[in-house]
């Protein structure tokens, strides 16, 4: 008996079990007793208008909005003009200029603080939400989207009031009008990474939510009026792809902030060109998640599942491409693919799920495009055993072992549950395989040498490094990208930049 009641085994021992571990036969599927959460938590509305000045406007035109994982209809939903959106645009103007951007700093911190703890009241019902009209599990929107949204409100409530003391000798004061056009992927987590900075430093706010998931935006717009937002700070105009262009367009919006595809990111900063109005664009990625032969391998294994398959792997810093020290491939595969064997893929609202549904036909199509350009170019595809539901959008957790650098599944952003493997002999042959991308949003290192960790982190040209760890974060921590992935920072204090002039 060792000490703490450990029972010590000689070395051989260890490695005797731990090889006979990796033999040992999994079930091909778990056996789980469902476990919903409640889906009348959520009570909806059979239409929404357009929240504008502090009212529900009546939109002119409307679209059903969907429930990805069994294609019913849930709502339907304002798709904004660019009248309607002038609209929004002339209330966020009128409420800067009419006290908003003059109140004391306190004041706004109250609003800040007030919205923070509504969202933590009223989580579960958010939750449900995020999960019915997005695809993804309950147990991510219950336990990140939630707590991290409401953590951002309650962050940046903390700055309201201490702007000179973030900016000294600068003099902050706010920008005016914030035109935020958010995607699907994180629909209420982006919006208040968005707004919550916004609002601090004492703008006003037009948001655009995603076509495709515009719900936990309107359900927002109800915590906003129990919190007593005075009306205009806060306007969602709710439609596709051309409300958002009409938002960019607008002469009176001072500053776009914008989180989406890369191509659309660099339509609006040609839009932009020489207006003279603020942008940061937080754009998309293809990070590289590299595993060096001393991590911790088991570790690095719930790392790497974590990388890429959370929220169905349509994140912007998903670590998509994995790299392996050479030495480590077969035992580190091998692990992975007994882990993916575990995972539970199917209804996003129980509790069990781990893998849920994509979020449209749309991206599932691309997902498929992109898979079946990897199996054509050469790379072998590996997906666990899995029943999928047979309405909805679905797609298996998938890897691709033999990929080369040129292949698309290494180049393209799939934005689904997809990992692609490549291996590597040396530090520097990682870096130049991580670096080898036109995105530079995150990576991950994964070592025990803390020596190695910060020699990488100095060489990777991603604005996010995680080590020995993945997929983490806090709204204290500034999170962009560079190169293909964007410019402007979002989250600790480089994110209320974005949104002040100095005089
Ligand atoms: P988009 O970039 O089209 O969507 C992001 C947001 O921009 C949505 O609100 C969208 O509205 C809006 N939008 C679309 N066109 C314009 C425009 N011309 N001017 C202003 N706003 C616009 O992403 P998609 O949803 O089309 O996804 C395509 C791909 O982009 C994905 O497969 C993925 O690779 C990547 N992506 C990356 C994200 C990231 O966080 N980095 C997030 C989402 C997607 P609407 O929803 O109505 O189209």
């Amino acid at each position: 008996m060792g000490g703490g009641g450990w029972v010590r085994h000689p070395a051989g021992a260890v490695n005797e079990l731990d090889r006979k571990r990796d033999r040992a036969p999994v079930p091909a599927a778990w056996d789980y007793a469902p476990a919903p959460e409640a889906r009348d938590l959520v009570e909806l509305r059979e239409r929404y208008g357009l929240f504008v000045g502090g009212n529900w406007l009546e939109p002119s035109e409307t679209y059903t909005t969907i429930d990805p994982s069994s294609e019913e209809p849930l709502a339907e939903v304002g798709q904004a003009t660019a009248e309607e959106v002038d609209n929004a645009v002339g209330a966020a103007r009128a409420a800067f200029d009419d006290g908003w951007s003059s109140i004391s700093p306190s004041e706004r911190a109250k609003y800040l603080f007030r919205i923070a703890r509504i969202l933590q009241e009223r989580s579960r019902e958010f939750a449900v939400l995020e999960s019915i009209n997005g695809g993804k599990p309950i147990r991510e929107s219950r336990d990140v989207d939630l707590p991290l949204s409401a953590a951002h409100f309650f962050y940046y409530a903390g700055w309201a009031d201490k702007l000179e003391y973030a900016f000294p000798n600068r003099k902050p004061k706010p920008i005016g009008v914030a035109g935020q056009i958010v995607p699907w992927n994180f629909p209420l987590l982006m919006l208040s990474w968005k707004i919550a900075p916004a609002l601090a430093a004492g703008n006003t706010v037009v948001l655009k939510p995603a076509e495709t998931t515009p719900l936990s935006a309107l359900l927002f717009a109800d915590v906003l009026r129990q919190a007593e937002l005075p009306p205009g700070v806060v306007n969602i105009v709710t439609g596709d792809g051309s409300t958002g262009a009409a938002l960019v367009k607008h002469e009176d919006v001072d500053k776009i902030a914008f989180t989406g595809s890369t191509e659309v990111g660099k339509s609006i900063q040609r839009e932009l060109a020489g207006t003279g109005k603020r942008l940061t664009l937080e754009l998309g990625g293809k990070a590289a998640n590299i595993i060096f032969d001393d991590a911790a391998l088991d570790q690095a294994v719930e790392g790497i599942i974590n990388g890429i398959y959370f929220n169905q792997g349509h994140v912007c810093c998903a670590g998509s491409r994995l790299l392996v020290q050479e030495s480590i491939y077969e035992p580190l595969i091998g692990k992975l693919k007994r882990r993916l064997q575990t995972l539970r893929v199917g209804d996003p609202l129980d509790k069990n799920t781990d893998v849920g549904a994509i979020n449209s036909r749309q991206q599932l199509d691309k997902i498929k495009e992109l898979v079946a350009a990897g199996e054509e170019e050469g790379a072998e595809i590996y997906q666990p055993p899995c029943r999928l539901p047979e309405k909805g959008y679905w797609f298996a957790p998938t890897v691709f072992t033999d990929v080369a650098q040129s292949y698309r599944i290494a180049q393209e952003e799939i934005f689904g549950p997809v990992l692609s493997v490549l291996t590597f002999r040396t530090p520097d042959e990682a870096v130049e395989k991580a670096n080898n991308t036109p995105y530079g949003l995150s990576a991950g290192v994964w070592t025990e040498k803390g020596s190695r960790i910060l020699a990488m982190a100095q060489k990777l040209r991603a604005g996010v490094i995680w080590a020995n760890t993945y997929n983490r974060f806090d709204p204290a921590s500034p999170f962009g990208g560079y190169k293909e992935s964007g410019f402007g920072r979002e989250g600790g204090r480089h994110g209320l930049e974005p949104y002040l002039e100095f005089e």
